[in-house]
């Protein structure tokens, strides 16, 4: 559970009543003290996808997001809309984020990300062009995988499984060279 998340809903959405402790189901939960209102924030993880894209001379996309500071990349992610299935909302965040179209190649796995309280589906994405930036990013970068060095978290660990699965030996990016 994410101490922040819960710090930002201190309030009931549905009746404005100030959210309390209580254990619910062996778990502490915030909730309505009103019987009559009964909202409890279950704080359940957010599915998020994200795609290990390649251009087509077979280059990885690492992307930073334009809140992200120099040098800090990651995968393209993004949430699902309404109604949206997760292979649609990863063709479409991929297309609005790289300025080029993609197909999904292939599943690559569930990946979960306890910090952000989200649940990662990562695909990897055959894209029809080279990237540019959408507006949400900053930048981006297109690696030759032998080049790339995962992250420990977040998506990292799916691109370390990726390289890995390709026979790549990758070093983690916090790791001595
Ligand atoms: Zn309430």
């Amino acid at each position: 559970m994410a101490p922040m998340e819960i710090e930002r809903r201190r309030l009931c959405p549905c009746c404005a009543a100030a959210l309390v402790r209580r254990e619910l189901g062996g778990i502490p939960r915030l909730a309505c003290p009103r019987a009559e209102c009964g909202f409890v924030f279950w704080d359940n993880p957010v599915p998020v996808v994200a795609a290990i894209a390649m251009t087509p001379a077979g280059r990885m996309v690492l992307a930073r997001n334009a809140e992200w500071p120099p040098g800090k990349f990651g995968l393209v992610t993004g949430f699902l809309e309404p109604g949206e299935g997760p292979e649609e909302g990863m063709v479409r965040e991929v297309a609005e984020e790289l300025c080029v179209s993609g197909r999904i190649r292939a599943f690559q796995g569930l990946y979960p990300f306890h910090r952000n309280n989200q649940l990662l589906i990562v695909y990897q994405v055959d894209l029809a062009g080279e990237p540019s930036a959408g507006e949400e990013l900053a930048e981006v970068r297109c690696l030759p995988p032998e080049r790339v060095r995962p992250w420990r978290r977040g998506t990292g660990p799916a691109v370390h499984d990726w390289l890995t699965a390709r026979g790549h030996t990758p070093r983690w990016i916090d790791e001595e060279v």
